[in-house]
């Protein structure tokens, strides 16, 4: 397994295997790397000759210093949990072989002003600016994403189709521990005594999802949703609500919808979308 620092390398090596006619797939991360990124990795091997993996915290889609710094940083184990899954290669690039002086901001069109986009001002914008670099330089076949973050999926398969037309685009599943909720970089900055009331608080929502009469409307779960969670022991959170599947809206009837959430354990922000 290689780990390739700077772009010139990176180039090169893909260059190669382009040369060879491989396809090659893509999965950009943050690291902090979990069963949720193995899943993405297992699914890229099967579609392509050659997987390459990016592990970037990229500053600019945190709209919170804090957040940045406090972010699950784990090299030794990543490059270990990498070469247990086989990927080919790591791209491991730093912020200034990234960004230049001055570098311009990309401006996310899509989904705005509706959940993270509502609560991460430039979230996604700094999102659509990172991806928009790392896709001018890995010049690859297929780029795989999780449904884990819903919001920030639906937003690059548009932002793709615009700007990188020639790329597909492959969603992957939410992979899940056996308490039910969504494997996740920042569930390693929860307690065991914040993980379990997590899991409990996951456990009861499934349970409140199952209760809804199916043949209401997203209006009519929104209201039952809404004081669902203000009896929750939950510090605090984003949002809870149901949205349409296909376009975010929060048009039409219940089976068409997932349940988005954001709540906050202590300081941990933790997201997470289930399918009516
Ligand atoms: P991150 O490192 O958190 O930026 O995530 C990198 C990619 O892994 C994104 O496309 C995420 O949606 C995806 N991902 C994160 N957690 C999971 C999960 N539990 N199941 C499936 N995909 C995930």
């Amino acid at each position: 397994m290689l780990i390739i620092k700077d772009i010139s390398n990176l180039k090169l090596y893909l260059e190669a295997y382009e040369n060879k006619g491989y396809s090659i797939g893509y999965i950009p991360t943050m690291g902090a790397l979990h069963q949720g990124h193995g899943e993405l990795i297992k699914q890229s091997q099967k579609d392509n000759r050659k997987t390459i993996i990016s592990i970037f915290v990229n500053e600019k889609q945190f709209n919170k210093p804090e957040d940045f710094e406090s972010y699950p940083r784990n090299k030794g184990k990543d490059y270990d949990f990498c070469d247990q899954f086989n990927v080919d290669a790591i791209f491991e690039p730093s912020q200034e072989e990234i960004y230049q002086e001055n570098e311009t901001q990309l401006e996310n069109k899509y989904f705005k002003n509706i959940l993270c986009d509502d609560f991460r001002p430039n979230h996604f914008d700094g999102v659509v600016t990172v991806l928009n670099k790392f896709f001018s330089i890995i010049k690859c076949n297929k780029v795989y994403f999780g449904e884990k973050d819903y919001q920030q999926l639906k937003i690059v398969e548009k932002f793709i189709k615009e700007k990188h037309p020639s790329l597909e685009l492959v969603s992957v599943p939410t992979a899940r521990s056996e308490e039910g909720i969504a494997f996740s970089s920042r569930n390693e900055k929860l307690s065991k005594k914040q993980l379990q009331e997590f899991e409990l608080f996951h456990k009861a929502s499934l349970k409140f999802m199952s209760d809804l009469d199916k043949d209401i409307n997203i209006d009519q779960a929104n209201t039952l949703a809404k004081e669902f969670i203000q009896k929750q022991a939950i510090e605090k959170f984003d949002y809870f609500e149901f949205r349409n599947i296909s376009d975010l809206t929060l048009d039409g009837k219940i089976q068409d919808t997932k349940l988005f959430y954001a709540i906050y354990k202590g300081q941990v922000r933790l997201i997470d979308n289930i399918n009516f």
